[in-house]
């Protein structure tokens, strides 16, 4: 594999992305790309385009221009029903605040994608307990979002993200609304639960300590990605 990127093997690739706002340029050529159980750290400053590149690799934002290849399909040109399948299927997504839904336990909350992918309830939950085990909140699973610390609740969010078994991981700033410590105890579930599946991670932080736990990281400027020696 080569280390410009240009091997057509990588799990998920992206190609001169380019994304406007109105006449904001979000990305102006971005390239990056993932392989099969890496963990990749984005890191850059506020603005910069980490997250519109998220979205773009995620295919939940279709790029102006560029290419995104995900296991030999190219995402910005897949239909809307395919593509929310694949998202469905091979993709969690995991941001900043969780997002769980705030009506439902910590336990529906991990067991919803289950539900909506067929599994019975009793199922689900069986599974989704588990899952919180593994987490380490079980002892919250009869919580309500708004219940439960911060750390806490991005557990959950990673719990619900991983349960399908998906073979990436985007996640956006996870632990930018933590302390130290819960920043922690969410890396060591997230990047060992990665390890142990297989699953990759694309991470955008701002944290160097959380861009540590990563196998490889790359730094964004003004919406592209900045060659591997620039960052360096
Ligand atoms: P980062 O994640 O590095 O902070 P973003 O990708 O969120 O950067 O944003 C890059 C630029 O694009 C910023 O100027 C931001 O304001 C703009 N932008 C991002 N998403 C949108 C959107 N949905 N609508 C309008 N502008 C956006």
């Amino acid at each position: 594999m080569t280390d410009n990127g240009d091997s057509t093997t990588h799990l998920l690739q992206g190609r001169g992305l380019v994304k406007a706002y109105g006449r904001t340029e979000a990305l102006r050529g971005a390239s990056a790309w993932l392989d099969a159980g890496e963990i990749l750290a984005v890191t850059g400053t506020s603005g910069s385009g980490k997250s519109t590149l998220l979205h773009c690799l995620a295919g939940i934002v279709r790029p102006d221009t560029g290419s995104v290849s995900y296991g030999g399909e190219r995402l910005d040109q897949l239909s809307e029903k395919r593509l929310s399948e694949l998202r469905r299927t091979e993709f969690g997504v995991v941001f900043q605040f969780g997002q769980l839904i705030p009506e439902l336990t910590a336990l529906d909350n991990v067991a919803l994608p289950l539900l909506l992918a067929g599994a019975s309830r009793t199922e689900s939950h069986a599974r989704a307990g588990e899952w919180l085990e593994r987490f380490g909140v079980r002892g919250q699973a009869g919580l309500r979002p708004g219940e439960m610390s911060g750390g806490q609740a991005q557990r959950i969010a990673l719990a619900r993200a991983l349960i399908t078994g998906p073979k990436v991981v985007f996640a956006d700033e996870p632990t930018g609304a933590l302390d130290s410590l819960a920043s922690e105890q969410v890396m060591t579930v997230l990047v060992h639960t990665a390890r142990e599946s297989g699953t990759a991670v694309l991470l955008i932080t701002h944290d160097a300590q959380v861009a540590a736990y990563a196998d490889r990281e790359v730094r964004m400027d003004d919406g592209a990605v900045l060659p591997a020696e620039v960052a360096a």
